[in-house]
């Protein structure tokens, strides 16, 4: 493909000239690693094809939610009829109860569920949920941690521990992240010194129980087992963000692997199978204080979407098919061990790890456990790593910090095929 042919380039400056920086989200853009962003044509299974009729093999899955690939026949068929008997009502529907049950069903954490149309909208309403519950206005969240772009959390750690964090985006005012105290992921002192001073005004702790934003870091068990039990003795209430992990790494989330029960967690990505459905839920007690029978106000226009609850539902469905995650998880591990001896071969550094149909690797020789280490990964051999993929037909995330996603619809083929763009790419990093 020549510039003068790829008609991606064309699209990207009719798309620059009418939306800023011709995305509607920053990481679509390419920034991190040059070049022109795929404009998508259509998907099928674990493709997608390009304004130019490429295919790739999609390792994005639209950052998480399309784990039975593109247009599972279930998932349509369900979409179809759905749409068919209307789009949006602005009252309520069974498919929302129904969605709920499912959700309280295989999440023991979950009381109560209120659906929404964003991660973002999720876990802003946590937020004010904790800190209405509670009466305070502290919240504790842990740096390299995405929880979505409301206000209070986009914030970085102040000078010192005893200090607040500072807003990462113009436009926020340094009042409104006053109450944010950012923390290091994995950081058993620090999280203790800040439950010392603070411990008294704290509404809430936010995580990722397995990290998804800085690519892919584990908490630690004795980590968010000390989360746990800081937030109890405390009285401040432990909420996980498991828009990226829920229903990805397993059928009980990281709360399951982790063996942790949250007060309140924050769902989106696969609950809506590739539809703008997001949620949060937990104790009965704290969603109970949510309008309208409580004094915590949260509403949507589109919440409970009729047609993104038939997608969420009828994805939920086959995922919890008996052996799905055994299969997925094994295909993910059979791909992250390829790109492993691929790089191995090459003599590049290289670690990885993966968990359910969520993988994520670093040019590193070990797996970073904080954001510090994460920021350590080598940005132009990654850039190598991501052009020699992406010109041998395989898509993986266009930044060094973004985790990876298999999907059922991805075939024992699929992998070999990946591995061996890997093998040929790897070497182009060179020793
Ligand atoms: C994607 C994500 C969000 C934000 O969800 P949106 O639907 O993009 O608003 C929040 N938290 C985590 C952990 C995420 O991965």
């Amino acid at each position: 493909m020549t510039p003068s042919t790829d008609l991606n380039i064309p699209l990207f400056e009719r798309a620059k000239a009418r939306i800023p920086g011709g995305v509607n989200s920053p990481v679509r853009a390419f920034r991190a690693v040059g070049g022109t962003p795929r404009f998508v044509q259509r998907a099928h299974g674990a493709y997608f094809w390009d304004a130019n009729g490429q295919r790739f093999i999609d390792y994005i899955g639209s950052w998480g939610p399309m784990i039975l690939g593109h247009g599972h026949p279930a998932v349509l068929d369900a979409v179809q009829k759905a749409a068919v008997d209307g789009f949006s009502f602005g009252a309520p529907t069974e498919r929302e109860v129904e969605l709920a049950e499912e959700i309280a069903d295989l999440l023991p954490s979950i009381d109560m569920v209120r659906l929404v149309s964003s991660g973002t909208e999720a876990g802003m309403s946590a937020i004010r949920l904790a800190r209405g519950a509670t009466g305070r206005s502290r919240i504790i969240k842990f740096e390299g941690c995405y929880h979505g772009h409301a206000d209070a959390l986009l914030v970085k750690a102040g000078s010192g521990l005893a200090t607040f964090g500072n807003p990462t985006s113009a436009g926020v005012p340094p009042e409104v992240v006053r109450h944010t105290l950012v923390l290091e992921y994995n950081n058993l002192a620090q999280l203790d010194e800040a439950f010392a001073l603070h411990g008294a005004d704290i509404a809430g702790l936010i995580i990722e129980p397995i990290a998804g934003n800085m690519n892919f870091v584990r908490a630690s068990q004795p980590f968010i087992d000390r989360c746990r039990e800081l937030c109890t003795r405390h009285g401040a209430l432990f909420i996980a963000d498991e828009v990226m992990t829920g229903f990805r790494v397993g059928l009980q989330c990281a709360q399951g692997l982790l063996n942790v029960k949250p007060d309140i967690t924050v769902l989106g990505k696969v609950i809506g199978g590739g539809m703008p459905l997001a949620a949060f839920g937990g104790r009965r007690d704290v969603m109970e204080q949510l309008a309208p029978l409580g004094p915590v106000y949260q509403a949507g226009t589109l919440s409970g979407n009729p047609v993104a609850t038939a997608c969420g539902l009828a994805t939920l469905r086959e995922i919890r098919k008996p052996g799905f995650f055994t299969a997925l998880a094994a295909r993910t591990r059979a791909l992250v061990d390829g790109l492993h001896s691929a790089a191995r071969e090459a003599g590049v550094p290289f670690a990885a790890d993966s968990e359910g149909g969520m993988f994520g690797f670093f040019l590193l020789d070990a797996l970073p456990q904080n954001y510090p280490a994460v920021m350590q990964s080598n940005g132009a051999a990654f850039n190598t790593l991501f052009h020699g993929l992406l010109e041998r037909g395989v898509y993986i995330a266009p930044a060094l910090y973004e985790a990876g996603f298999v999907s059922a619809a991805h075939s024992e083929d699929d992998i070999g095929a990946t591995v061996q763009a890997a093998r040929e790419a790897f070497r182009l990093i060179g020793r």
